[in-house]
């Protein structure tokens, strides 16, 4: 018999019931050490006593209201995004998916407008994860998440990640707009070098097609830069930001300079819930927190010293790991072992790990993990290597 629950996850058998910086206690009350954050979600670890004091303050005052009227508490967040980044403009959506939905649309229209309504292809790579709606996944077009949900949306393809040939090559008259995460997350913490950035950035100006990052994962401070293009010195056209951004609070944006959104006028898009005020208010306190560089710098400091352990766990089981991959403190390592045998026997030290496509394990710890449970989480891996090896 089918569960009450949608069965389309494949769960651990944990329950949380509470949580405090990097560190749920389950049913059970057993503790464990939390380096998936959510899935990159909770920058700011559990419980946080800023971000639930926002909460709950909003909480009694007002919820929700609907776009019908001006919301304060959403164009405080959108100047706080504009004065920090590329972008002029936002709109506030509740995921990455609908960010993803809205990028794809924007590109379009831009073209539209410009008089160049057959503009409608849109470049993807290999590996990419933009969400789950029906043009999220034919914008990525891996077979896994496709097979049987055809006919897909038309206009896409996928090319190999970081191909930079391939994708000059791929650029005609009909490309709209390329889109790309610096990092991708699911695919494997990948890392698009910078020159590669910094090439697609001039190939795309050369043709007039539109650049959309997709930071859903790898932005909102968790490379140490509040945007993982910051690294690179270049910036899109269009950007994708969730996860982090509401920390733990759903909420996400789409990020545009004025002329990649200069099609978006009253009545092209919405969104019934996108930027409500309980939302808001949470998201303009992890800015206000995160988008400072002193936590930045912290962030890389911290990484650095995970980084560091990291390595030392790949030369103590060659047989388990075989290389760290990332930036800041979104890490992979690339793994001998299953990297699902790994994620289970971290289960087993009480330690929480993600893992991602190419035999990968991401680690994208709470970006305010004190050093102890840094240090923590290293003996913890160290153990499960042990106790995987057998
Ligand atoms: C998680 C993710 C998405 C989708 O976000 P949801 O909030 O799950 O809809 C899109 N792009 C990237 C890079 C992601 O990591």
């Amino acid at each position: 018999m089918i569960s009450a629950v949608l069965p389309t996850y494949n769960r651990a058998p944990l329950a949380f019931v509470s949580g405090e910086g990097s560190w749920l206690t389950a049913q059970d009350g057993q503790r464990y050490l939390d380096l998936g954050a959510g899935i990159a979600v909770n920058v700011l670890g559990h419980a946080n006593s800023a971000l639930t004091a926002a909460l709950t303050e909003q909480a009694a005052k007002l919820w929700h209201v609907s776009n019908l009227y001006r919301i304060p508490e959403q164009e405080r967040l959108a100047e706080a995004l504009v004065s920090k980044t590329f972008a002029d403009t936002v709109f506030f959506t509740n995921s990455g998916t609908e960010a993803a939905e809205l990028a794809i649309k924007m590109a379009r229209k831009y073209h539209y407008e410009m008089g160049a309504a057959h503009r409608t292809e849109i470049i993807a790579f290999d590996g990419a994860f933009h969400g789950r709606s029906t043009g999220a996944i034919a914008a990525a077009g891996s077979e896994k998440m496709v097979k049987g949900f055809g006919p897909l949306m038309p206009g896409f393809r996928q090319l190999p990640f970081g191909d930079h040939t391939a994708l000059q090559a791929a650029i005609t008259d009909q490309t709209c707009a390329v889109i790309i995460e610096p990092i991708q997350g699911e695919g494997g913490v990948r890392t698009l070098p910078d020159a590669c950035l910094k090439g697609l950035r001039d190939l795309c100006d050369s043709t007039g097609t539109l650049l959309i990052f997709d930071e859903v994962q790898c932005g909102m401070g968790r490379t140490g830069k509040l945007f993982a293009h910051e690294w690179a010195g270049v910036s899109p056209d269009i950007m994708m930001v969730a996860k982090g951004i509401g920390g733990g609070f759903p909420l996400g944006a789409v990020l545009a300079t004025e002329d990649a959104a200069s099609g978006m006028i009253a009545g092209t898009h919405g969104s019934t819930y996108g930027g409500n005020p309980l939302a808001c208010v949470v998201g303009a306190k992890v800015m206000e927190i995160v988008a400072d560089d002193a936590f930045l710098a912290e962030v890389s400091r911290k990484a650095a010293q995970f980084r560091q352990g990291l390595e030392g766990l790949v030369a103590s089981h060659p047989t388990v790991f075989e290389a760290v991959r990332g930036t800041g403190l979104m890490l992979g390592l690339k793994c001998k072992a299953a990297n699902t045998d790994v994620v289970k026997a971290a289960y087993g030290q009480n330690l929480l790990t993600v893992p991602a496509a190419d035999n990968v394990l991401r680690l994208l710890p709470a970006l305010n993990i004190p050093q102890e449970d840094i240090t923590e989480a290293l003996a913890r891996l160290d153990r499960a290597a042990v106790a995987l090896k057998g």
